[in-house]
């Protein structure tokens, strides 16, 4: 990693080397272009670092710990990151959901498998999935992209996905008669982190269950930051330079360069405009809305989690709050501002499929729950109690743990903000014209100052796509691409 400022002037300085920051650096240097770029933290990576945050030996995913699009996002689809080292290990069970009574929902293989352990709700799922999970070569390249880009070549595909995905998830439910089924598209519509009645929250849990079949739910062998190790080592073979240790306080600071991409939030560009910024542009950005917080917690454990459900044990995610009422309750608990007192959790066991994240025998373990915007409360109890509640014996194999608030993970990265995970709430709004309404959501009204993070389309998750479509308007300005 290079640590100098020296150099000739680079034609593209990029601020941030989250996965877009870079994905933006890679593609712009792919096309020929001298990329500098700048980290604030002193490692890069962003949202997808390992570190031992607990005991010697015990490998953290500090914050991105899955990744369905890690080999099928179009950006990640054109990077061999095989050959730079990184092997994706997928669980048999894409992700499973415990229920009271020693009972699971679990998505795993296709969706005849899935649809087989449903039950009397069989018919149902693979009546709704089976067309979308056929359909995703089709969907999912448009659901990647920019507004202005996803004028769908596939029509008749994505009115399917999108007149299913229209109905919030409560009313989606719906289709289903069991526990499972509904249990199952609760704890993908949560990702969200939006209460489940509200728009779109249908479509992102039937899209988090289409890559569930279509790709898994794949943990990197030995962390989230091989794949930051794996980009990096790409821009320094094409000359590219990653800075780290220093943190961009205005534009202004900035070496001159032909194009500076900002993967930071609005809030952060007007910011280090400070005041070049004005009229409708600047106002646009003031409305951009944040989403809930998370309280992050690693463990370092003696043993695997004894969930009761053996799907689980299985499982390299495992959403934990019970049936759907269960999930939709806590949902509509931080969205009202209030701390769940059974929150629903988000947990993943590399583990399962890993054995180098922690020594012999032993286990790392990853989870959080929303929380309202900055808060400062830990967590770390509800969500234990939560995991206790269907793995009885859980406390006892616990090590050590760390704990980041909503309020923290902000300090930790000034992307987070109020602990937002996910560049800005994934309102319907947000998701269509984000984080703007302009045609072309990468550029700003600074010439030659774009924005590449996930606070643009598509949006949160570590795919790359943000960036490359940053950099694709950064090359069709300079006249190097004839269109984005
Ligand atoms: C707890 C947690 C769990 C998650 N789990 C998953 C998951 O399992 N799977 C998944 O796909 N996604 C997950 N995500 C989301 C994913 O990490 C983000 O969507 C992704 O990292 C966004 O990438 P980015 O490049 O837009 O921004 P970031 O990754 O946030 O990177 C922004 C970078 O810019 C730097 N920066 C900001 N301002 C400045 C400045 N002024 N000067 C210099 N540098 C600056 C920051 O230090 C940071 O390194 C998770 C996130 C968190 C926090």
């Amino acid at each position: 990693m290079s640590s100098s400022g020296s150099g000739a002037a680079p034609d593209a300085i990029v601020v941030g080397s989250g996965p877009n920051g870079l994905a933006a650096a890679v593609t712009l240097a792919r096309a020929g272009l001298a990329v500098h770029v700048i980290e604030g933290a002193a490692t890069p990576g962003g949202g997808c670092r390992t570190e031992e945050l607990t005991l010697p030996g015990f490998r953290h995913d500090v914050c991105s710990a899955v990744h369905p699009l890690a080999g099928a996002s179009p950006f990640f689809a054109g990077t061999d990151l095989a050959s730079r080292g990184v092997r994706l290990l997928t669980p048999k069970v894409a992700f499973a959901q415990p229920l009271d009574g020693g009972r699971a929902a679990a998505l795993a293989g296709s969706v005849d498998e899935t649809a087989g352990s449903l039950g009397r709700d069989g018919g149902a799922y693979r009546r709704l999935l089976g067309p979308l999970v056929r359909d995703v070569p089709l969907t999912l390249p448009a659901l990647l992209a920019p507004l202005f880009r996803s004028v769908p070549s596939h029509p008749v595909a994505m009115a399917r996905f999108g007149l299913e995905g229209l109905l919030p998830a409560s009313v989606l439910s719906r289709r289903f008669r069991g526990e499972e089924a509904r249990a199952l598209l609760a704890g993908a519509a949560a990702h969200t982190m939006l209460p489940l009645g509200a728009p779109l929250t249908g479509a992102y849990g039937l899209l988090f269950l289409m890559t569930g079949h279509a790709f898994g739910w794949p943990v990197v062998e030995g962390g989230s930051a091989r794949i930051i190790e794996a980009l990096t080592g790409e821009l320094e073979s094409l000359g590219g330079r990653v800075e780290t240790g220093r943190w961009v306080r205005r534009l202004d600071d900035l070496p001159p360069a032909r194009a500076v991409l900002l993967d930071v939030t609005p809030r952060q560009l007007i910011d280090l405009a400070a005041g070049r910024l004005a009229g409708p542009h600047r106002r646009a950005l003031e409305r951009f809305r944040y989403g809930p917080g998370v309280c992050k917690v690693d463990w370092a454990l003696s043993g695997p989690v004894p969930w009761q459900a053996p799907a689980c044990r299985e499982a390299g995610t495992v959403h934990v709050g019970g049936a759907f009422a269960d999930v939709a309750r806590s949902e509509s608990e931080v969205a009202a501002g209030r701390h769940p007192e059974r929150p629903f959790c988000l947990v993943a066991q590399p583990g399962v499929v890993d054995a180098s994240r922690a020594p012999a025998g032993q286990h790392t373990l990853w989870g959080y729950c929303h929380v309202p915007s900055g808060s400062g409360v830990d967590m770390s109890e509800r969500i234990e109690a939560q995991i206790e509640r269907f793995a009885p014996g859980f406390r006892d194999l616990i090590l050590a743990r760390s704990v980041r608030t909503a309020a923290q993970m902000e300090q930790h990265n000034p992307n987070y903000v109020g602990g937002d995970i996910g560049g800005g709430a994934g309102t319907l709004r947000q998701t269509l014209l984000r984080p703007t309404p302009r045609w072309n959501p990468y550029r700003t009204a600074l010439p030659g100052v774009y924005l590449c993070s996930s606070s643009t389309p598509p949006g949160g998750g570590v795919h790359g796509m943000c960036g490359e479509w940053a950099a694709r308007t950064v090359l069709a300005d300079l006249g190097a691409r004839r269109s984005v």
